[in-house]
């Protein structure tokens, strides 16, 4: 199976067969939050999108070390070094230290990441940890004559670097097109290059962050953390660089000339980015009103949301989109996929409920797990997965219904391929029953007395705790085998 997969590569515009360079070793790197405020729910979807390629890279036996950093230094406002740093910003605004900023927004982060039942990453490492690695990254580059310093500040040198290396190899974008959209040096600037970026910049005296250097007092640029950290914990060439497809014109292009110039070699072998995400068709932003955070799609507390949905069905709703599609956000969408996730939920809860029969039909269980594995190993199709799970669906369904008869080792070869593709890969978990166990134990018996009455044709009786199940919105639904109890109102 491992040698089937497929993954689209940025840099060549193309799928690739996916060839580790030194197997059965993965190392991959996706570029992390900028934890100055709450995290978005567009970055959201790219640690979910990486979250399940790092499941299934697992799944496939691979030892995969998973790098993704916590920018809490040097992002300035603007991408090419404009601007204020956007923690001292922050803490200037709330008179707070800079690290409470980054302490608060993190603690945020990784507990919106836990909603969403993301694992985490195998290091997770901040800039400010790595001040002097950054350093001594930016003095090679300095010495092999790609970057020069002014005043304090450092600057990468790309119109040096364009004449030996193609600079936007990248994004394939023409340099010439890149030049004439970016705005004239003035007389305030000290780059010699308009498209020259600060590889570390001279503080300010009321610039709160702040580390001595060759070069003065000062602190990393945004681009030359990932750099350097990739480049400490995978070495100068790895397998997998990922992020959001908005980096990839500025931040990942500015990461591989900064590699290049320090290790003569691109840092990573496949480029992989996921797309944006949209709601009522126009793009997510703060500005349009229309950007909500994580904890308001969970609530429902947002003018644009019409009820609440729980994160395995937001989950559930990302990953019904390729990663390399957008995401288009509506009600409709959301409610169709919080109910396709229930409906893919209710029949996994039947699996061990299975009846084996000794004369079981033909169906070919291990072609549908052929499927499933073609599904992921197409650069990780989750949707055509998604379809996949759903013929499963249906035969658990008909299975469960009596329509259909299994032996004993089909139904242990689907219940294998349903938990290990549903919750492994897809990464999602029941979340649409009460877990309180109490709860579980009070329905079971509300169930039995139920049924015990209409066993004794007291109807009256029966018909009562059925109707005043519905009123608090618990739905029985009969069976031949047993009773099952829904809830029927999803609001949360
Ligand atoms: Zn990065």
């Amino acid at each position: 199976m491992k040698d089937s997969l497929v993954v689209y590569n940025t840099i060549s515009r193309k799928k690739e067969k996916f060839e580790p360079l030194n197997p059965p070793f993965v190392g991959m790197y996706v570029c992390g939050p900028t934890v100055y405020s709450d995290v978005h729910i567009g970055n959201c979807r790219t640690f979910v999108s990486f979250d399940l390629i790092f499941r299934y890279l697992l799944q496939l036996g691979y030892k995969v070390r998973y790098v993704r950093n916590i920018t809490d230094a040097g992002h300035l406002e603007g991408d090419r070094d404009e601007g204020d740093d956007k923690f001292s910003k922050k803490a200037r605004l709330e008179q707070v230290e800079p690290m409470e900023i980054v302490q608060r927004y993190t603690l945020d982060f990784h507990e919106v990441l836990r909603l969403f039942n993301t694992l985490p990453p195998s290091i997770e490492p901040t800039a400010t940890g790595h001040i002097s690695e950054q350093i001594s990254m930016i003095e090679e580059i300095i010495k092999n004559g790609y970057a020069y310093e002014i005043n304090g500040t450092v600057y990468f040198d790309v119109e040096k670097y364009s004449k030996d290396n193609n600079y936007t190899i990248l994004t394939n974008r023409n340099l010439e097109d890149m030049l004439a959209n970016t705005r004239e040096l003035g007389g305030q600037d000290e780059k010699r290059g308009r498209l020259d970026f600060a590889l570390w910049i001279k503080a300010k005296p009321e610039h709160i962050m702040r580390w001595p250097s060759p070069w003065g007092v000062g602190f990393p640029g945004w681009h030359i953390e990932c750099s350097a950290m990739s480049n400490k914990y995978l070495g100068a060439q790895f397998d997998i660089h990922g992020g959001g497809m908005d980096l990839a014109a500025t931040h990942h292009t500015n990461e591989i000339a900064q590699s290049q110039a320090c290790n003569s070699t691109n840092p990573s072998k496949y480029w992989m980015h996921t797309n944006m995400l949209t709601v009522n068709g126009a793009r997510m932003s703060k500005s349009a009103g229309n950007g909500f955070l994580p904890r308001e799609l969970f609530t429902g507390d947002h003018p644009l949301l019409e009820k609440g949905f729980s994160p395995m069905a937001v989950r559930f709703f990302m990953l019904q989109a390729h990663y390399r599609s957008t995401l288009d956000f509506s009600n409709a969408a959301l409610d169709a996929s919080e109910k396709g996730y229930k409906r893919l939920m209710s029949a996994m809860v039947l699996l061990p409920d299975l009846k084996e029969s000794d004369e079981a039909n033909e169906v070919d269980i291990s072609e549908l797990v052929n499927r499933c594995y073609n599904a992921m190993n197409d650069d990780f199709n989750s949707p055509v997965l998604i379809a996949e799970l759903f013929e499963g669906v249906r035969i658990i369904n008909s299975v469960y219904d009596g329509k259909l008869r299994l032996n004993g080792q089909q139904i242990a070869e689907l219940k294998r391929c349903m938990e290990q593709f549903t919750y492994e890969v897809l990464g999602l978990k029941d979340d649409t029953v009460n877990a309180d166990q109490d709860f579980e134990e009070v329905m079971d018996l509300i169930i039995e007395l139920r049924n015990e009455a209409k066993r004794n044709k007291d109807y009256v009786s029966s018909d009562k705790i059925r109707a005043g199940l519905l009123r608090i919105g618990i739905q029985l639904e009969d069976n031949k085998q047993k009773t099952r109890w829904v809830k029927t109102n999803s609001e949360k």
